[in-house]
């Protein structure tokens, strides 16, 4: 016969109360682990929890025990969640939910713990104004992020949009870090103007998490001095950054294309509806070394000319997401084709380039009933 608390008996329906080689008293010390646990987590706002357990060790080895030599599937870890969210909620106030604001996983052997925290998602669109800035963070090659003389003690290669971001952003969450999940990116001497490219910010591990969206975006923006404009739509999930980064949403561009030599207008408006086509795309030269050379295949919708006087041109492209703009100017040495070079037999070049509009967002499905339901 073996020694158990009651809580163990009543489980597995057998055994002689005492010191108990199931639990090893867990259940006895429940209260006392969450008050460890309310003072970790003192800083930290949540609404509701979820609780895991771990068999290490002896509790493990009584498991199996209690399998072969009774036949008995212990439900121990159920039971123990079980009792300690009962008793989390009657302190707390708070109720248990699957993959809940904080996550505390309890090791039965030594009732050691560990407790996360999840990330808190906003779902936003960014206009960047000035060129110069990368998307994400770009940290310096020569120092690795350490401050050298080439980064001019920065640690960072460009400044980036996320940074202008996120450094608001932790603070007002007192969170750990913060991160720009982009539905595709700009180049880093591309501008994002228009109605802004949809982003959805992570906050990771954050003490705050609800935060007046129109306070971020105001501390956002005063922080970012008008480099980046950003505007906040509504908290969403995790699910979110999964739809963001595979969205395929069309751009419409300007670019400014500077000539070889002279064109004649009605010869280009020409070559450029012929640009209205699927375009074949090697990956381009330029992010090769950080990039697969692969082939793609992407649709040019419309390119329209805006302006054009002798060796200068403005055009508008909307295209499938995807597509490099500056290869279809240039043709990348025959790696895009067709482009403007290749029909216009001349050496075309883009002198600058702005996105003017993302043609999609999450703006639809936040209100779906399924978007809601998974925010809980
Ligand atoms: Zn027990
Ligand atoms: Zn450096």
């Amino acid at each position: 016969m073996i020694t158990v608390c009651s809580r163990c008996r009543d489980r597995i329906g057998f055994g002689e109360l005492g010191e108990c080689l199931i639990c090893c008293g867990s259940f006895e010390k429940i209260d006392d682990l969450i008050s460890d646990i309310l003072e970790d987590l003192n800083d930290y706002e949540y609404e509701n929890f979820d609780v895991g357990v771990r068999l290490y060790g002896s509790s493990k080895a009584i498991e199996l025990f209690l399998k072969e030599k009774f036949g008995i599937e212990d439900t121990l870890k159920d039971d123990f969640k079980i009792d300690f969210a009962r008793r989390f909620s009657s302190r707390t106030g708070k109720l248990r939910k699957v993959n809940g604001d904080v996550r505390i996983t309890i090791n039965l052997e030594d009732l050691s713990y560990e407790i996360d925290v999840s990330s808190v998602y906003i779902y936003g669109r960014y206009i960047k104004r000035v060129r110069g800035l990368s998307q994400t963070r770009w940290i310096c090659g020569y120092c690795e992020g350490r401050g050298c003389e080439k980064c001019n003690y920065t640690g960072k290669k460009y400044l980036s949009v996320e940074d202008l971001i996120i450094t608001p952003a932790i603070e007002i969450f007192k969170a750990e870090n913060a991160f720009l999940h982009g539905a595709g990116r700009e180049d880093v001497d591309a501008r994002m103007l228009g109605n802004g490219r949809p982003f959805v910010l992570e906050i990771a591990k954050p003490r705050r998490r609800k935060v007046d969206l129109r306070h971020l975006e105001e501390a956002i923006n005063q922080y970012a001095k008008n480099k980046v404009v950003v505007k906040f739509f509504d908290y969403c999930d995790a699910k979110s950054v999964e739809i963001i980064k595979n969205a395929k949403f069309k751009k419409r561009y300007r670019v400014v294309v500077r000539f070889d030599k002279e064109i004649d207008r009605a010869e280009l408006e020409e070559v450029l509806k012929k640009l209205e086509t699927v375009i074949t795309q090697r990956t381009p030269i330029r992010v090769l070394h950080r990039r697969a050379d692969k082939v793609r295949k992407r649709k040019v919708y419309s390119a329209k000319l805006i302006l054009h006087r002798g060796k200068v041109a403005v055009i508008e492209i909307l295209s499938d997401s995807g597509l490099y703009i500056k290869e279809i100017v240039s043709g990348d040495e025959g790696r895009t084709k067709p482009s403007l070079s290749e029909l216009l037999r001349v050496n075309a070049r883009v002198e600058k380039l702005d996105v003017i509009e993302v043609l999609g967002g999450l703006e639809e499905i936040l209100n779906t009933h399924v978007f809601k339901s998974l925010r809980g």
